[in-house]
């Protein structure tokens, strides 16, 4: 099917170009997130990623900055002209998302929050839905429906990997689900290869091959000091890698 183009700026269309989501998986400080967008955005990044409200498997990890982290990655978008997404962990947050964010991004553990959905259906902004993780194509097709069903046709899918009985990595990329959506909806999908792999090793073939494949564009996770991050510092790349990662891509992008 012929892809819907969701407009998130003048420059910048996903459905229409290969979009680069990257950042930190959290909002640790102004410091270190305007660190990293400086150095996604020179490498070519479109959308500046971050997570102020974590929803971790742990009650003990690092629950995030919530509505300060919020705040910084909203004045570190405009400073750099860049565009926000950040995850949304209830509807109770609805304003505070409709003042500051630009793309909205319902976590995979949210995708059958079918109140959240519904509510974000009443939204004029654009909803990255992240896949279940344990979710079928047509669980995942309906939770987008849900969103489109209150009003909201902006919707672009995240395949961000299924939990399957192999543990070798974090999750297992259901790398064809691109192809199988490709038939079943004009929503643009682009691919989470870092919480597909939960290791940075792996993000940039992983990225090559979602490229490849026709893949909408990407979602990646870049931390200065991966060691140090207070989340997911595993499958960070750090900068110098992302940018060698985004020339191979800006290389074969004519190829596509
Ligand atoms: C994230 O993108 O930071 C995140 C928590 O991802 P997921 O919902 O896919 O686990
Ligand atoms: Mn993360």
């Amino acid at each position: 099917m012929i892809k819907k183009e969701i407009k998130i700026t003048d420059k910048i269309s996903v459905g229409k170009d290969f979009i680069i989501i990257a950042g930190p998986c959290s909002v640790e400080s102004y410091e270190q997130t305007y660190e990293i967008a400086k150095e996604i955005k020179s490498a070519g990044a479109n959308i500046l990623r971050g997570g102020a409200f974590k929803p971790r498997t742990s009650p003990y990890s690092f629950q995030g900055l919530e509505e300060e982290g919020i705040k910084i990655l909203s004045k570190i978008g405009k400073e750099l002209e860049m565009p926000i997404i950040t995850e949304i962990p209830s509807e109770k947050y609805l304003d505070l998302f409709n003042e500051y964010v630009d793309i909205i991004q319902v976590g995979a553990r949210n995708m059958d929050n079918y109140f959240l959905l519904r509510e974000l259906g009443k939204t004029r902004k654009p909803i990255l839905l992240k896949r279940g993780m344990a979710a079928t194509i047509d669980e995942f097709l309906l939770a987008a429906e849900y969103i489109k069903a209150g009003g909201n046709d902006k919707v672009i899918l995240c395949e961000r990997g299924i939990r399957t009985f192999d543990n070798k990595t974090r999750n297992t990329l259901d790398i064809a689900s691109v192809l199988t959506l490709e038939k079943l909806t004009d929503l643009p999908v682009i691919i989470d290869p870092s919480h597909a792999s939960g290791n940075w090793e792996m993000v940039e073939r992983l990225s090559l091959a979602s490229l490849t494949i026709g893949a909408n564009g990407l979602m990646v996770e870049v931390h200065n000091n991966p060691e140090k991050a207070l989340s997911d510092g595993m499958q960070s790349l750090k900068p110098e890698k992302f940018k060698k990662m985004m020339d191979k891509i800006n290389f074969l992008k004519p190829y596509i």
